[in-house]
């Protein structure tokens, strides 16, 4: 049998995905939390929750990661920053939001040095809601996320209303 470039075309993606999915890469950036969330998103990376067993590793640069992990609202400092690390990752590439904060201002809403929220900078693939989440519930919001890239589709984020937890 001849391989038509359609074929190869079909493979190198069904592989790409396979790895995609199987081994997403995360950055993850505070643009101005409180540090809550981001202690229990380090937890997350513990052996004790081990997100590793679904092949999550956290990296150092952007230009390696598939999934950008963001906490906080967006402080004016912060903005230009998280969007430089947008930038530098490789398509395609996908953000979550992580605490009220990021997805509503939360606590911080209307202070003098805040943007927004993380989807008035960049375009949120998923919003995992809690003050802070727990571990459980970022994992659960993680592998939704892998979810959909494993069915080959752009999960649509459905934003959490004020009030909710995770
Ligand atoms: S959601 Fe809660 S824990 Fe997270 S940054 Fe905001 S105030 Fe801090």
């Amino acid at each position: 049998m001849i391989a038509t470039p359609n074929l190869i075309n079909k493979v190198v993606s069904g592989i790409t995905t396979w790895a995609r999915v199987n081994s997403p890469w995360i950055i993850h950036f505070n643009s101005g939390s409180c540090n809550g969330c981001d202690i229990e998103i380090l937890a997350t990376l513990t052996p004790y929750y081990d997100i590793e067993r679904f092949g999550i590793k956290l990296k150092g640069s952007p230009r390696h990661a598939d999934v950008l992990i963001c906490t906080g609202p967006v402080t004016r400092q912060a903005r230009s920053r998280l969007l430089r690390i947008y930038e530098q990752m490789p398509e395609p590439k996908f953000v979550v939001a992580v605490g009220s904060c990021g997805i509503s201002g939360g606590t911080f809403a209307g202070c003098y040095n805040i943007v927004g929220h993380i989807d008035e900078v960049l375009p949120v693939d998923a919003y995992i809601p809690g003050c802070p989440p727990r571990p459980e519930a970022i994992i659960d919001g993680v592998v939704k996320l892998l979810t959909h890239l494993k069915n080959g589709t752009r999960p649509e984020p459905i934003k959490p209303q004020l009030g909710e937890q995770a």
